[in-house]
């Protein structure tokens, strides 16, 4: 069955050429296609003006256009598009300068089947989807690194407030830690009181105890400061004052309170809040499953209540993973208490006696500050995590590019764009050494009887076994490719004559022995090929040095197949 049409914009000027294309697209079986033909480069711009193709197939030789210019103009218009040029069979050259200008692969007019049109057609829009999924996850990972800065600099900024407010609540509540602080310097400036007294009349060491003293005083001076710096709370209710005060969201609070005085006290001290919720219940049993249907912003709790204690329903709450920041508020309360209640995870402490209209207002905007704060600062940890495999992803699709843009699918091996690109760096070092080159073109002699007695999938296997003989046969540095169809070539790095006939000859042997079998079937093949030899005496240019070798395979052919021959001016 075949899916959707693809769209494709056929741009090439001679008739004929066209009209191939289009039967060759036709023939395909598993995809249909929606060929578009411009004649020139003028009408094919004006198609991509107001329609969507999938691939563009563009000839760069065009009565309006030619060569590279050609692309550039399309690329121009349609850089969203996958393209694919043609280029005539002497000018292989200006099909790798296109790959690099932005086409997504070449074909060579001539020697292009409807397999490997197809092939390249399919091969252009993987790589393209790839490339384009690519850009997006860059833009994405630029977006959320700066999601993350921006979060991050507003966490900073709000920590920094409630560490402030934190310590300062913390030496409040804990005052045994301030006259502990105190202390210490006391006891020195004493000290050293005590010794200048005793040495009042060695001027030298006096000085030494005058320094203590200055400094004692000024630890005790700091110390002072910041006592005098932390807020005085407002202990006395003012149940007087009715006015109403509005938060500036809505938040759900649940009191967890036995005794109904207390519950009354808190709720008159709320009452002037608006956009405040109380829901009441009277044990961590309630509490619990009130909670676990409807959750709240805040949960208020007693610190001694029937079936348990404040930091029973602090692991209550955590085992039954209900995230609420949770305030404790003890009777009889002291520091013990406080700082035990903290450690287990309540958000604050407030000692009864202590509740106010404006210490419990104080004590609820910053519990859900605070909460709110650690929620960003733990989603901003998870988009840390998406980063990270957002970059494994990136990674993994550019290596993916990376390969699909230098080897071929079925055999593994180099694909021809790599091949010629190589072949030209090859020679130009050969050349700048003086060093010999030696090219074999390869081919599988009377491959299509494979695939008519044994079918394509067998003739598919073949390739993909010669490819792995190639690999393991060559050296290292020999760089092997998959040139056509059924045709291979290999450069082999300084190399003579000599040695490079009996590396094929023995190849050419291997592969007549080996036997290949295919489900019930088990056959043989052979392979011909022809060398042409780059050195001192023939300074053969690429094209010469391919088609030199072409005319060698066509002389091996000829004699009879499976054979290995080389040029004539090579000898
Ligand atoms: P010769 O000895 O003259 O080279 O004969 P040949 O049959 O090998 O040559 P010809 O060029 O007539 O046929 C090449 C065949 O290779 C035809 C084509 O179907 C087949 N072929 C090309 N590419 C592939 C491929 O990827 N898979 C399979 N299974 N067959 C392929
Ligand atoms: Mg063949
Ligand atoms: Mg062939």
């Amino acid at each position: 069955m075949k899916n959707k049409p693809v769209r494709a914009l056929l741009i090439e000027d001679d008739p004929y050429i066209a009209q191939l294309i289009r039967r060759m697209l036709d023939k395909v079986r598993d995809i249909s296609f929606d060929l578009v033909h411009a004649d020139s480069l003028s009408s094919g711009l004006e198609y991509l003006e107001d329609e969507h193709f999938v691939i563009i197939l563009l000839d760069l030789g065009l009565p309006d256009s030619s060569g590279i210019k050609t692309l550039n103009k399309v690329y121009a218009k349609a850089s969203d598009i996958p393209i694919i040029v043609f280029t005539g069979q002497d000018d292989e050259t200006l099909g790798v300068n296109a790959v690099n200008a932005g086409a997504e692969d070449y074909l060579v007019k001539g020697n292009t089947d409807s397999k490997s049109l197809v092939r390249a057609i399919r091969y252009a829009v993987g790589r393209h989807q790839v490339k384009e999924a690519l850009k997006d996850t860059a833009a994405n990972l630029k977006r959320t690194v700066e999601e993350l800065k921006k979060a991050n600099k507003k966490i900073v900024n709000q920590q920094k407030s409630v560490i402030e407010e934190e310590r300062l609540k913390v030496l409040l509540q804990l005052s045994g830690a301030t006259a502990h602080e105190l202390n210490q310097p006391l006891t020195v400036l004493m000290d050293n009181v005590e010794l200048m007294r005793l040495e009042r009349k060695i001027p030298e060491k006096l000085q030494k105890h005058m320094q203590g003293i200055e400094v004692a005083g000024q630890k005790i001076f700091e110390i002072i400061k910041r006592i005098q710096t932390i807020p005085q709370e407002n202990i006395d209710i003012d149940d007087s004052d009715n006015s109403t005060e509005a938060l500036d969201k809505k938040i759900s609070i649940m009191s967890v309170e036995e005794s109904d005085a207390d519950f009354k006290k808190i709720s008159n001290c709320l009452k002037t809040f608006i956009q405040l919720d109380l829901t009441r219940s009277k044990n961590i049993k309630e509490a619990l499953s009130l909670l676990n249907n409807s959750p709240v912003d805040l949960v208020l709790s007693e610190y001694f209540l029937s079936d348990g204690s404040g930091l029973d329903i602090l692991k209550s709450l955590s085992d039954s993973k209900l995230e609420m920041p949770v305030v404790i508020i003890a009777g009889q309360g002291n520091e013990t208490i406080a700082s035990e209640v903290i450690d287990a995870g309540a958000y604050d402490y407030l000692p009864k006696n202590k509740i106010s209209k404006k210490s419990l207002f104080r004590s609820i905007t910053n519990t859900v500050e605070k909460f709110g704060l650690e929620k960003e600062i733990k989603l901003a940890k998870g988009k840390l995590a998406d980063m990270s495999s957002l970059e494994r992803e990136m990674k993994r699709a550019q290596i993916q590019l990376a390969e699909m843009s230098t080897r071929d699918e079925l055999t593994g091996l180099y694909n021809r764009r790599y091949f010629i690109e190589s072949l030209e760096r090859e020679l130009a070092r050969a050349k700048r050494y003086k060093r010999n080159l030696g090219f074999c073109m390869i081919d599988l002699d009377r491959f299509k009887d494979v695939n008519d007695t044994y079918g394509h999938l067998a003739g598919d296997m073949v390739l993909s076994t010669i490819g792995s003989m190639f690999d393991e046969h060559f050296r290292q540095g020999d760089l092997i490719c998959r040139y056509g169809g059924e045709e291979f070539a290999v450069i082999l790095q300084d190399t003579s004559l000599k040695s490079a006939t009996a590396v094929c000859e023995r190849l050419r042997k291997k592969v007549s022995s080996h036997r290949f079998k295919y489900d019930a079937s088990d056959f043989s093949i052979s392979i011909s090929i022809g060398i042409a030899l780059y050195n001192n005496l023939v300074q053969w240019s690429p094209v010469e040095l391919v088609s030199a070798a072409d005319q060698a395979l066509y002389q091996a052919k000829k004699e009879g197949r499976n054979r290995v021959r080389y040029h004539p001016d090579n000898h």
